[in-house]
């Protein structure tokens, strides 16, 4: 079994969705990629039904509040259930030097007496770098620096059953270095800002950091992908977000398109 749990879909400060984060099931182990940004984490995970005490790796990508901050209440909420002997083991976090530090001071500086032993005895950090494979879920998870503009930033390539590839790309348009790897990659995570309607953001200074769908469409139609899953949008007009990216995307996507809501969950199996 394996599935894709969807927990957020938006960029930034959204205020009409939840920020980036989604849970990778493989059977009864879960990985979260990203956290969103803040409390409301925990409010997705229980409205998706998954249980906080199967997550064991979480997947940071970058240090910006939309994908970072949730990561705060994650830990407070393991060391809680650790405490009351619901939590076995240790949380494993993957993800870069500087984000280690970032979460450091904030619990240090934040977080009651009672958990910080806990926090230094029972929370894993693996600090990444391009290459680098991990078992993770049950799968092997190989980093990769997607080069961004604007900070140090991993996705990363996992390896599902079947030898069937899935690759997620952090919070940037797919770097030329990277097409060769996600070249024929059977799912592909890619953030997706607009469609390329003419507004402030289609200028080409902005699509340095972001994509128009058509962009991203075009590009993973041309390295053979075959499944694309288009996330981390603006919350313009999200009542009609997913026909808008649809339509826009199956112009220039052979494959299978998603564009998910909040709350999707996508079978990978
Ligand atoms: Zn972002």
């Amino acid at each position: 079994m394996q599935k894709f749990y969807v927990l957020g879909t938006c960029a930034g400060i959204s205020d009409k969705g939840f920020t980036l984060s989604g849970v990778l099931q493989h059977n009864d182990k879960c990985l979260l990629v990203d956290t969103g940004g803040g409390m409301q984490i925990l409010k997705q995970l229980r409205l998706s039904g998954i249980n906080v005490s199967t997550i064991h790796d979480v997947f940071i990508s970058h240090k910006h509040i939309d994908h970072l901050l949730g990561l705060i209440p994650f830990i407070r909420k393991i060391l809680s259930l650790i405490r009351l002997g619901e939590y076995a083991g240790s949380l494993n976090i993957y993800c870069d030097k500087e984000i280690k530090e970032i979460v450091d001071y904030i619990i240090k500086a934040t977080f009651h007496d009672l958990f910080q032993e806990l926090y230094i005895n029972r929370i894993s950090y693996h600090l990444v770098q391009e290459g680098q494979i991990y078992d993770v879920i049950g799968y092997k998870m190989e980093v990769m620096d997607i080069h961004s503009f604007a900070s140090v930033q991993f996705g990363f390539k996992l390896l599902l059953e079947n030898d069937k590839k899935l690759f997620y790309l952090g919070d940037m348009p797919c770097a030329e270095q990277n097409y060769k790897k996600i070249k024929n990659a059977d799912w592909v995570l890619h953030e997706a800002f607009w469609t390329s309607e003419k507004n402030k953001y289609s200028k080409i200074e902005a699509r340095k950091h972001h994509s128009n769908v058509d962009d991203v469409c075009k590009n993973m139609n041309d390295l053979n992908v075959k499944n694309l899953i288009l996330w981390h949008t603006l919350d313009d007009n999200i009542e009609t977000r997913k026909q808008r990216f649809l339509a826009e995307g199956k112009e220039y996507f052979a494959g299978n398109l998603y564009v998910p809501d909040d709350l999707d969950v996508i079978d990978l199996d």
